[in-house]
């Protein structure tokens, strides 16, 4: 979450997070969830972005994993069910954190839309050597209880927006842009909505299918898939390279859009400077970046020399 910082200083224990551009830095602007304080006292300046309702308050709650679906050989779907009376109010595009011990989180995307949560959907890919995702794949088992916080994050569609949208998923990055899609196109939405789905070979399109299926149902969504790294197998005739410049490519004009972008914090980087450099205006861009969590991120950096 990015701030102003106009008095006092922070710093970064590996140094400028990929999610903070240096110009931005030199602006003074600091990244909230990744800064540390490096003096007394420090003033911060945040503008307020006001969700479309006032009802989605963060809220920490038990819940229960119902299910786990295998949906790649690395992407396992983890279907949640909520624990408690309470209502868990959220906006398509949102993340909730997985609760660890110690008071660790883990950051996960829900990939359904809030008028069809009976159960949450998380699409969770396997990091390797990674403490929860590790577990999740070596055997987690239906049932096992956990707590959840959220909703959190400010990703979600600017409906009152009259402009276009183009959507990029770099692998589960796919998971938010797919509970907007389908909050938009279940709901009658008939903007032009444009899907760049970027991964590396054709297994890691896991829901490729569905989404070929919506482009044939609605007339306002379209669907292009970018392989980096096709394999021989896959037979792929399709667009190939990185899927931000495929986007790049096919919009010259890229201004006229709304731009929403979610995945590895090297592809957002690159989008982030690029599309801006190619003229679109900073507040049409709206991005998750898929970081790993602050302690552990913390704990490399204090094994840095
Ligand atoms: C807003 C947001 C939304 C996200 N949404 C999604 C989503 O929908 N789907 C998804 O798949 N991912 C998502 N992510 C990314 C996801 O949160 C991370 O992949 C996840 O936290 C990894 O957890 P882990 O416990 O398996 O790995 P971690 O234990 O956090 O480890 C991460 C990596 O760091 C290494 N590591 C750990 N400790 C050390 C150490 N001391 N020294 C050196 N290296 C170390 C591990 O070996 C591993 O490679 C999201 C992230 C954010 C910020």
């Amino acid at each position: 979450m990015p701030g102003q910082n106009s008095a006092g200083s922070v710093h970064y224990p590996l140094g400028r997070p990929l999610g903070l551009l240096a110009v931005e830095e030199r602006a003074s602007q600091v990244l909230l969830c990744q800064a540390y304080p490096a003096s007394a006292e420090i003033v911060i300046e945040a503008r307020e972005i006001k969700p479309p309702t006032t009802q989605n308050e963060i809220k920490n709650l038990p819940s229960r994993i119902e299910r786990l679906d295998r949906l790649a050989p690395d992407v396992m779907a983890v279907f949640l069910r909520i624990l408690a009376r309470e209502q868990f109010n959220y906006l398509a595009g949102q993340y909730l954190d997985i609760m660890l011990p110690q008071n660790r989180r883990r950051s996960f995307s829900i990939a359904n839309p809030p008028h069809d949560a009976e159960l949450l959907e998380l699409h969770v890919r396997r990091v390797s050597r990674g403490e929860f995702t590790q577990q999740l794949f070596s055997g987690a088992a239906a049932n096992t209880l956990i707590r959840i916080e959220g909703p959190l994050g400010q990703f979600w569609f600017r409906e009152e927006s009259r402009r276009p949208a183009l959507l990029i998923g770099g692998g589960t990055g796919y998971a938010p842009l797919r509970a907007m899609l389908r909050h938009l196109l279940e709901r009658g939405d008939r903007r032009p909505l444009h899907l760049y789905w970027g991964a590396q070979s054709r297994v890691d399109l896991y829901e490729d299918a569905l989404v070929r299926e919506w482009t044939a149902r609605y007339p306002n969504f379209k669907y292009t898939p970018v392989l980096s790294n096709p394999r021989p197998e896959d037979a792929w005739d399709g667009r190939t390279g990185l899927v931000h410049k495929a986007v790049l490519e096919d919009h010259v004009d890229i201004a006229e859009f709304d731009v929403y972008t979610a995945g590895p914090p090297a592809m957002i980087e690159a989008i982030r400077h690029e599309f801006i450099a190619r003229g679109l205006p900073r507040d049409q861009l709206f991005f998750d970046s898929f970081d790993f969590a602050p302690d552990v991120l913390a704990k490399r950096a204090r094994q840095l020399p």
